[in-house]
């Protein structure tokens, strides 16, 4: 390429603001010729660049606006240690058709079996996928909540959410709620029914969560929406933090005191 029309390159790309084109440009020249790529294909493989970089950057936004407490990733979830979960259940939620669908993903079990485990990597999924993602635990979801009634803005908050394609509560049942906290918990569950998802975590079986919201028929209520169009998965067996500890059973893990 003449001096000239590298230059050129440089000021357009500036121009349009992709600075991976005037880096991609001199060198995937050389590639092409080397490889006789047509016109056409050289073009493509420049644009391809830009666009990748563009999905990853944004991608890496949505992540971090996302407030996950860590990161894990599906790749990271060890499947034989929880048998009973169907890995191709996972995979296949994983590949997001879930959010196009407004559906929900409810995770119960006892502590340690990977509930946040597979929340986030699932969470980090649909940011890959261009999904804008917020993680909070349900304590902080209703703090949330009620900050925003408190201001008068409720309604604005609960439509500010609907534009998050994918919203994660982890921890339901932790600790229990007041009655206007369940009240506020469900405008968000209803407010996002078959219009954007929902992952639930819970160390309880739904048969519970009257207990910890305080008032069985808004847990009623709630449950009902979120199961309609939903995979409730269980997960079973010791904590994975306790697996090396020789430790065997938790006080909460009682099978009649949690998620079956
Ligand atoms: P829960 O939310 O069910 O209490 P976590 O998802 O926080 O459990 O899991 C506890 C810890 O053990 C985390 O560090 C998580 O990454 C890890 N962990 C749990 N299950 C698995 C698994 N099957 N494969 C790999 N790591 C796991
Ligand atoms: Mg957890």
């Amino acid at each position: 390429m003449s001096a000239d029309t590298i230059k050129q390159i440089e000021f357009l790309s500036r121009a349009l603001k992709a600075p991976r084109i005037r880096d991609a440009a001199s060198r995937l020249a050389d590639q092409a010729r080397d490889a006789g790529w047509s016109h056409e294909e050289y073009l493509a493989a420049v644009l391809d660049r830009e666009v990748a970089a563009r999905d990853a950057s944004g991608a890496q936004l949505r992540i971090r606006a996302a407030g996950f407490p860590s990161r894990k990733t599906l790749d990271d979830f060890i499947f034989d240690h929880q048998p009973a979960l169907k890995r191709d259940q996972i995979i296949h939620l994983g590949g997001g058709l879930f959010l196009e669908q407004a559906r929900n993903i409810v995770l119960l079990g006892p502590p340690g079996t990977g509930k946040t485990h597979l929340a986030i990597g699932l969470g980090i999924k649909a940011a890959h996928a261009g999904h804008r993602v917020l993680f909070g635990t349900a304590v902080e979801w209703v703090a949330r909540l009620q900050d925003a009634h408190h201001r008068g803005r409720l309604a604005e908050e609960i439509v500010r959410l609907r534009r998050y394609g994918l919203i994660i509560v982890d921890e339901v049942g932790y600790i229990p709620f007041e009655q206007d906290a369940a009240n506020l918990f469900f405008q968000l569950v209803s407010s996002r029914y078959e219009h954007a998802s929902l992952i639930l975590t819970s160390n309880l079986p739904f048969a519970r969560w009257g207990d910890v919201f305080g008032d069985q028929v808004v847990a009623a209520a709630m449950i009902d929406r979120i199961v309609h169009h939903a995979d409730v998965i269980s997960l079973k067996g010791a904590s994975y933090r306790l697996k090396d500890s020789g430790i065997t059973t938790l006080p909460s893990a009682r099978p009649e005191n949690t998620a079956e």
